[in-house]
């Protein structure tokens, strides 16, 4: 099934939730030659542990989001500048949104999903969702030819799924993802014990699927699948 998608749009708030959500899928889908793209709607510069780091965190998590591309073998992030706590369900992000799907022409979006405590996962979930309808519908014309993403996953942050749809086996590139999380330093001190909870959810994902590592996503049925 992973072998036949080639483009990867990941939609994700913050810089490290495709990491959590993700990480170990876009390892492997980048080693297998596919594109992955990862929208990045709010940089994090909020998401300081001390007083001291404030002027700098947006730089530093700029810094964070380069090194985690090469890790993960990310072609391209696209960065949206929104506000941390303030992303918003405008006309303007969504039609970006749009915009950006008609012209990166996925074969599968992965997104947050509304079942989560963080307003902005939320957002990003209600915004994407719909924006898959929209960019595959004849109108906006100016903001690029319609596009159809024939498939849509949910993927997990801190909020897990009870009845997951879909399971990836992970095993070969969990030592990525978390590699992947060692490069945002600056998190370390706002997530204690990060790095324990990545490879416990990995093995209580494996054993559903019955391999080493798994992730788990839930797909979207907000628009049906045409075959
Ligand atoms: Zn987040």
């Amino acid at each position: 099934m992973i072998e036949n998608w080639q483009r990867i749009l990941v939609f994700s708030a913050h810089p490290d939730d495709e990491i959590l959500g993700v990480g170990g899928t876009i390892a492997r889908l980048s080693n297998l030659g596919k594109e992955v793209y990862v929208v990045t709607f709010a940089i994090g510069e909020t998401s300081y542990s001390s007083i001291e780091m404030k002027g700098r965190m947006r730089e530093l998590r700029l810094r964070e989001a380069e090194e985690c591309n090469k890790v993960l073998g990310i072609k391209e992030r696209i960065i949206l500048y929104k506000p941390n706590q303030g992303i918003t369900n405008d006309r303007e992000t969504y039609q970006e949104c749009v915009k950006i799907i008609r012209k990166y022409k996925p074969d599968v979006i992965f997104t947050h999903y509304k079942e989560d405590k963080h307003r902005d996962h939320r957002t990003v979930w209600e915004i994407t969702d719909e924006a898959r309808w929209k960019a595959a519908e004849n109108v906006l014309a100016d903001f690029g030819t319609p596009w159809y993403t024939p498939e849509l996953y949910y993927y997990e942050v801190i909020e897990l799924f009870t009845h997951p749809s879909l399971l990836i086996d992970i095993t070969d590139t969990l030592d990525k993802k978390i590699s992947a999380m060692k490069t945002q330093s600056s998190q370390f001190p706002v997530l204690p014990g990060i790095i324990e909870y990545i490879e416990a959810l990995a093995k209580i994902r494996g054993y559903l699927r019955g391999t080493k590592y798994a992730e788990a996503f839930l797909g979207s049925d907000f628009i049906p699948r045409l075959a």
